[in-house]
């Protein structure tokens, strides 16, 4: 029903879509590249008959193993339906096919003078489908929100092959039940979108970057309650602690940032405001008076778009650092409230000085998202102890109200855990969910719900009958 070149059979290219970017790999029958709606709805109909596993996958840079397909199958590739049908200035939305890379359509409303504001770090690679499937967030989440504050409606193909449209443009319909936002964040796992409208905003007039040094993170730290209680909200409001600042120190930076990074800062808050001219410079002025109130050792303002690229640098180069640090670090991401920051920070140190290890932290400071990377002082944690410490990481977090999962959703790596902020009759209710839609168990099965309770509505999976990825 696809043509040849929809399709890839031979063992050494299903390896390349055995993984994700988490850790975990399962090698499909097969892979197939949908080209049209139509292509989708065939491979469902087709699977489903034979009560064959289906994987949907966007770009694979998922974090979780989201897209990994565990137990055998085919993996349903979205990535070249990528064509953006229309950007309504008007109407201030876009409707895309969910394989458009987040990146270009940012680019693209940008030179209409309109803005896609979620952010998520991998905005250059990942795809919208991907973003939708996972509730992606990103750097800019505490002013605009995360990926679901932006989708309007929804085309997708069930698994059974139907295809329905969720939403609509209007920012107000009300017609029947709120849909569309079951299928946000469903990690592949309810049904294959196929489409997208999404919500744009008119682009900022302008921006403004600070990266402002510490003597600690809980100094750091104090500055985020503070600064919200003032009405200011930054676009961005990054920190990076003293381990991940000498990591990215070692790979050598060029001025001027390299002059930011002195051995003694404690920690580092990167800020950007952005609106018109007025209301940044007022905000900035705000920004460093309470930064100074919280002992700030340094502001430096990025005094153009070459400077401000340099500062982000220092961001975006923690993952490679800390790659030359320790060959395999136990990685987090988790989500306390705002307000709880210094407070976790203070706990994990704590946990670190106790059990000698290494807890490094970055991330999103204003909506209380740390991504963590926890190794032994000397080397990688063994899988037991990695097991041992996540949960006294997920303790720790669920005391101070937080989420064990922030941005990156839960897929293969988290689902022994979802009791920790889940009870009983919520996790049943979504168990109900999938059951009732795909009753077969075939789409993306073993994926977000806890081993035990035997991935829903599936019995010749859960007992093998489809030979198991290699894992
Ligand atoms: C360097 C790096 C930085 C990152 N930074 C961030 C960040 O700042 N914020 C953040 O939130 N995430 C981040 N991520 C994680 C990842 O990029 C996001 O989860 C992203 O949304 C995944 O998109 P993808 O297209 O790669 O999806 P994939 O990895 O291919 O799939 C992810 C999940 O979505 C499902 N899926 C994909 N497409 C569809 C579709 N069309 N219909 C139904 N289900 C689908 C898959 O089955 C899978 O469960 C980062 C990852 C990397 C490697």
């Amino acid at each position: 029903m696809l043509g040849p070149d929809q399709c890839l059979f031979a063992l050494e290219d299903r390896w390349t879509y055995a993984f994700d970017a988490g850790g975990d790999r399962a090698v499909p029958l097969a892979v197939v590249f949908a080209h049209t709606p139509d292509d989708v709805c065939n491979v469902m109909q087709y699977a489903a008959a034979r009560r064959i596993p289906v994987v949907p996958r966007g770009a694979g840079s998922g974090l979780t193993g989201g897209a990994v397909p565990a137990m055998g199958g085919i993996v349903l590739v979205l990535e070249r339906m990528n064509r953006i049908l229309e950007i309504d200035t008007d109407n201030l939305c876009a409707t895309v096919e969910t394989g458009v890379i987040t990146g270009t359509l940012q680019k693209a409303v940008e030179k209409k003078g309109l803005f896609y504001p979620p952010d998520p770090a991998s905005a250059g690679f990942s795809t919208i489908g991907g973003n939708i499937a996972e509730n992606a967030g990103g750097m800019r989440a505490a002013k605009y929100g995360v990926t679901k504050q932006y989708v309007l409606g929804l085309e997708v193909v069930l698994p059974d092959g139907r295809r329905v449209t969720l939403g609509s443009k209007c920012i107000k319909d009300v017609v029947g039940y709120s849909m569309t936002e079951l299928f946000v964040g469903s990690e592949g796992t309810l049904g294959v979108i196929t489409q997208a409208i999404v919500r744009l905003v008119p682009l900022p007039e302008t921006i403004k970057t600070l990266a402002v040094s510490f003597p600690d993170i809980q100094a750091a730290g104090q500055v985020v309650p503070m600064l919200l209680k003032t009405g200011v909200t930054p676009c961005t409001l990054e920190f990076i602690d003293r381990f991940c600042l000498q990591a990215v120190r070692k790979t050598g930076l060029s001025d001027p940032v390299a002059s930011l990074i002195s051995p003694d800062t404690g920690a580092m808050l990167l800020i950007e405001l952005d609106g018109d001219e007025d209301a940044v410079a007022k905000e900035a002025a705000t920004v460093r008076q309470i930064c100074g109130q919280c002992g700030a050792t340094g502001i430096h303002s990025a005094r153009n778009p070459a400077e401000r690229e340099q500062l982000w640098e220092v961001r975006r180069s923690i993952h490679g650092a800390l790659a030359g640090l320790c060959p395999h670090w136990l990685e987090e991401d988790i989500a306390v409230p705002p307000a709880s920051i210094p407070d976790m920070l203070e706990k994990l140190a704590a946990l670190a000085l106790e059990q000698n290890l290494r807890i490094l932290s970055f991330g999103h400071f204003a909506d209380g998202n740390i991504h963590l990377s926890v190794s032994e002082a000397a080397g990688p944690l063994s899988p037991q102890r990695a097991g041992e410490v996540t949960h006294q990481i997920f303790s720790l977090t669920k005391v101070l109200g937080g989420r064990i999962a922030a941005e990156h959703g839960i897929g293969l790596a988290k689902k022994e855990y979802l009791s920790v902020n889940l009870d009983d009759d919520t996790l049943d209710l979504a168990l109900q969910l999938k059951k009732m839609l795909d009753p077969s168990g075939i789409l993306n099965p073993g994926k977000i719900f806890p081993t035990h309770d035997h991935q829903p509505g599936n019995p010749d999976a859960a007992n093998g009958v489809y030979p198991p990825g290699i894992i």
